[in-house]
């Protein structure tokens, strides 16, 4: 019997190839124009008939191709993009498997324009099905102009198996989102039956998220910035009230490649945590940028999985991106030697002594800073001083301040203005005040006992001032147990405090937490606790009940969330020593609480997601007495 194996002719093999990279027209759409940024083009339209099932152009102003090159491109294997085996861990491009156009030609009609600059004629090819119709030098301009028609014109069953217009043009819309979100800095057109659909002019990320979604995403999304040695995490996520119902804003691109990660989703998600309501998604877009040796995007030829050497210290890095632009975390995770993940501190512990010397938490914040209307940034160092500010009033607290402590090296930075502090969030709304004058002769007052008022340059600020304490304690007792420096308040008179056994476990499991948030204690058998010194914001005498207080807040809050010790415990803390709804406050005091908010790393919220501001515009109040 004679051999029976052949091999498959190219037309067959690039058919079944096909197969694989196109499934339908985004796919094509997809592979053009990831070949068009890979050719430097820095202005891309994408024309799309019938759903580009009759037509899909792309037209770029990059590189081009020779004449040669621009018939090799059809070839299976044929790219320019990878030349030996190690280049493979090392790619920088979109596209490198050399498949695409040779796919597409196999079960399309493709014509393609291209030249060089340095190319005086343009070159036009023709293939149909993967044979050659036609090779022609013409005049067009620099760049590649392609046009894919009639999509498996040669596979009718394939051609039928394509879904409605309004659901392929929807994955279009899907594609063209993703690559126009990984390139802001590129420009993009869209033309749907010669009609355009978007022109989107280079810019920022910002701009570009305006220009697709609508200007209303703009005041709504936190910047993102996370560096460590192994990876980078840029970009913009939503703040937690902006959510949605349903998914779809929910971004992550490697290397400015889209991908699909549902455990990279996870992470962001855990970092809302609690701040959103169930079955809600907030928006993000973020940007990993790692070394493509840290990465594996040979995973599936539609390349939207992706490897990564170490997924956990990825995770863990996002996670932490997230949660510091949302205020919920004040520490930077970088690596240590070996390798292996760990929380640093980029916290300088305030100095008291040298109080005026400014301090920047972190790199984030640093910017943060500057971009608020480049306000004055020593104040932050000097949070736990700002009861001085009342201290040096002459009116008597309602609610508690420590006696003592800091006051007493007598060297006080001079404190975070009201101006300042509103300043600082002027990018956020436009509310700063004219000047401090006004600021003094427009004294913050009370609604209730529950909101503080204040006069901003747009109309009225309220304060939820409990939601604003949270914050403050939340930020302060953070940093606290990043940097074990907790001031402690010594009692005269130790407290002795009576505690279940299960809570006495508890707190032994909590010792280096409890103690870094400057309690000073010793368990003196029979579940009793001799308590000699208490983080200065605690009352005396209620020792006991605040003690126990955080840890049934720390025992809910374990139930309910998934937080990490320290985080767990700034918030009961922050939680358990808010003033209430309902206190009384003198006007030191409302200012106080001004300032400290808005020496806050992120001032909007609660740590639990609750807004603490909010401003009512003039406009809108002059709109209750307009008549209609
Ligand atoms: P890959 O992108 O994986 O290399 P493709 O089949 O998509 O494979 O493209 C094959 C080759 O054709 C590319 O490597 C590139 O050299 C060339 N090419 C494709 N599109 C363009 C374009 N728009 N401009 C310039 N060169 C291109
Ligand atoms: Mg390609």
């Amino acid at each position: 019997m004679s051999d029976v194996i052949q091999l498959l002719p190219d037309a067959i093999a690039n058919q079944i190839a096909a197969g694989e990279v196109v499934q339908r027209p985004a796919s094509v759409v997809k592979e053009l124009i990831e070949n068009a940024i890979d050719a430097g083009g820095t202005l891309i339209s994408l024309v799309v008939r019938d759903a580009g099932k009759g037509l899909i152009q792309v037209v770029d102003n990059g590189r081009g191709m020779s004449s040669t090159d621009a018939r090799m491109c059809f070839e299976r294997h044929a790219t320019s993009k990878i030349r030996q085996t190690e280049d493979i861990y090392n790619i920088h491009t979109l596209g490198f498997r050399g498949e695409a156009l040779a796919s597409i030609a196999a079960v399309a009609q493709v014509e393609l324009t291209t030249r060089r600059a340095e190319d005086e004629l343009a070159t036009r090819v023709v293939v149909e099905g993967s044979a050659f119709k036609q090779t022609e030098p013409t005049t067009g301009s620099v760049g590649t102009n392609i046009c894919v028609k009639n999509l498996f014109y040669n596979i009718p069953a394939r051609r039928s198996f394509l879904k409605s217009n309004s659901v392929e043009v929807r994955h279009i819309m899907d594609e063209f989102y993703r690559v126009v979100l990984a390139r802001p800095d590129l420009g993009f057109r869209f033309f749907q039956s010669d009609k355009p659909v978007y022109d989107l002019p280079a810019g920022s990320l910002t701009t570009r998220i305006s220009d697709l979604f609508t200007n209303a995403y703009a005041t709504e999304l936190l910047a993102c910035d996370e560096e460590t040695d192994h990876v980078r995490v840029t970009g913009l996520v939503g703040k937690p009230e902006f959510h949605k119902r349903t998914r779809g804003e929910q971004f992550f691109f490697v290397n400015q490649r889209y991908i699909k990660s549902n455990y990279l989703h996870h992470a962001v998600m855990s970092a809302y945590e609690a701040m959103l309501p169930e079955g809600s998604f907030p928006f993000y877009t973020l940007f990993l940028e790692i070394d493509p040796q840290h990465i594996d995007v040979n995973v599936h030829p539609t390349k939207t999985e992706i490897k990564f050497s170490d997924e956990r210290t990825i995770y863990a890095i996002v996670r932490a991106a997230v949660k510091r632009s949302l205020g919920t975390n004040l520490v930077t995770p970088v690596f240590d030697e070996e390798n292996h993940f760990a929380i640093f501190p980029t916290v300088e512990p305030p100095q008291p002594e040298k109080a005026t010397t400014t301090t920047i938490p972190s790199r984030l914040n640093q910017k943060e800073y500057q971009s608020l209307s480049g306000v004055e940034i020593t104040k932050r160092a000097n949070l736990e001083h700002w009861e001085s500010l009342y201290q040096s009033g002459n009116e008597k607290s309602h609610f508690d301040f420590p006696e003592g402590s800091a006051e007493e090296n007598g060297e006080m930075a001079p404190p975070v203005t009201l101006q300042s502090a509103v300043n600082r969030t002027s990018d956020r709304g436009e509310m700063f005040l004219e000047s401090e004058q006004k600021a003094a002769s427009d004294p913050p007052f009370q609604v209730h006992h529950t909101y503080v008022a204040v006069h901003v340059k747009s109309g009225l600020m309220l304060i939820d001032q409990q939601a604003a304490h949270e914050r403050i304690l939340f930020e302060q007792y953070s940093l606290a147990l990043e940097k074990k420096s907790a001031v402690s308040q010594q009692s005269l008179f130790p407290q002795t405090i009576q505690i279940s056994p299960a809570d006495l476990a508890l707190l032994q499991e909590l010792d280096e937490e409890i103690r870094a948030m400057g309690f000073v204690f010793t368990v003196a058998g029979n579940g009793t606790l001799v308590v000699q010194g208490v983080p200065p914001d605690v009352k005396t005498g209620t020792e006991q009940e605040v003690l126990e207080g955080i840890i049934e807040q720390y025992k809910s809050n374990q139930e309910r969330l998934t937080l990490s010790k320290r985080d767990n415990m700034a918030r009961s803390i922050a939680r358990r020593m808010a003033m209430k709804a309902g206190q009384r406050l003198n006007e030191a005091e409302m200012r106080a609480l001004i300032d400290r908010l808005f020496g806050c790393i992120q001032p909007d919220y609660a740590p639990d997601g609750r807004k603490t501001t909010y401003v009512l515009e003039l406009e809108k109040i002059a709109t209750f007495f307009t008549n209609t």
